[in-house]
């Protein structure tokens, strides 16, 4: 069967929105009714060959295209509502399609985040997602207010991709870890509604998708300020600590990022009040530092201080 532009969108992307749209898919631009709430903004490409290797399953890039825009707005602890799809495929192919939608719309549903526009052209194979959301009671959260003496947080654990992107040999022997690394690195979970609870306990907020040494660096950096960070109490994947014994080994999977946690900062005595949240939707929170008007990251292992690469994690541009 030949599809044109027209008939991949009718036929893969065109579902029923909530009513609330007044324009949707099908004019020349969504319009959206707003309220007095603020707008919550932000986009996330996906290329072939340098997020995703071109054979893997369409239904998780669908999801993973979703789900790193989704940390996203959970970071800025907004409510998700709207996406715009723009892709770039390299042909019209029937399985591929269905696959990636079947995949997106899976995860969309799950938040009630509604398709309401894009683009479709040809080309290598490149998915650019656009999310639009709501801060709740106007709340947000921004990298910009963490406060000295405040505790340093990460919700869930990290390094699960990292296990099976520098260490997949060793783990094909513990086929419970491979599993749960595989699951995370295909079908990425997004903090969303923690996020949203954050806002009314967190002063700063970032997710974790470079790495989380880099991400707390921005996240201190745009508070102007520093932090004390004890690298052995950061939740890894339980295998972490028998395959990467040492500082550097550990050091590398910290860096690898794809996480998807948040990492935010608060006041020490909020801790249990949050637990007993988080608790409900069955998510860990563990204090790891704090911190420090000295403008620095200083980070401590099995009680010395360490120095730190210069590379605290992914960047496009140092892998040329
Ligand atoms: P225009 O030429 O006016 O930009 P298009 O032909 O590109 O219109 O798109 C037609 C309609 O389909 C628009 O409403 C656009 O937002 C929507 N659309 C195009 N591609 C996608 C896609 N991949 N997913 C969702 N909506 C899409
Ligand atoms: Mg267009």
């Amino acid at each position: 069967m030949k599809m044109d532009e027209a008939g991949i969108i009718t036929r893969y992307f065109l579902r029923e929105t909530d009513p609330s749209l007044r324009e949707g898919i099908g004019d020349d631009a969504a319009v959206i009714e707003l309220s007095s709430s603020q707008l919550v903004v932000t986009t996330d490409s996906l290329v072939s060959g340098v997020h995703f290797e071109s054979d893997r399953d369409a239904d998780a890039i669908g999801h993973k295209a979703l789900a790193v825009n989704l940390s996203d707005m959970a970071a800025m602890g907004a409510t998700p509502h709207w996406a715009l799809l723009a892709l770039t495929l390299p042909s019209a192919n029937d399985a591929w399609l269905s696959a990636f939608a079947a995949g997106f719309f899976r995860l969309a549903e799950r938040y009630q985040v509604d398709l309401i526009g894009g683009d479709t052209t040809l080309g290598p194979l490149t998915i650019t997602l656009s999310l639009l959301g709501a801060c709740v009671g106007g709340r947000y959260l921004s990298r910009r207010g963490a406060r000295v003496g405040d505790g340093i947080y990460v919700t869930g654990r990290v390094a699960d991709v990292a296990l099976l992107a520098l260490h997949a040999e060793q783990l094909h022997h513990y086929p419970e870890a491979y599993d749960d690394s595989q699951r995370r690195t295909m079908y990425p979970e997004a903090r969303v509604r923690a996020g949203e609870i954050l806002t009314h306990y967190a002063s700063a907020a970032i997710d974790v998708s470079d790495g989380i040494l880099k991400d707390l660096n921005q996240l201190l950096t745009a508070s102007a300020v520093g932090a004390e960070l004890r690298i052995d109490d950061i939740p890894v994947a339980p295998l972490v600590d028998e395959l990467c014994p040492t500082i550097e080994t550990r050091l590398e999977v910290l860096s690898y990022g794809d996480d998807y946690e948040l990492l935010f900062i608060m006041q020490d005595d909020r801790l249990d009040d949050l637990t007993r949240e988080l608790a409900a939707l069955n998510t860990a929170v563990t204090r790891i530092g704090i911190v420090r008007q000295e403008n620095d990251l200083c980070c401590t292992w099995q009680g010395k201080k360490i120095d730190l690469p210069r590379s605290l994690g992914y960047d496009h541009f140092a892998q040329q």
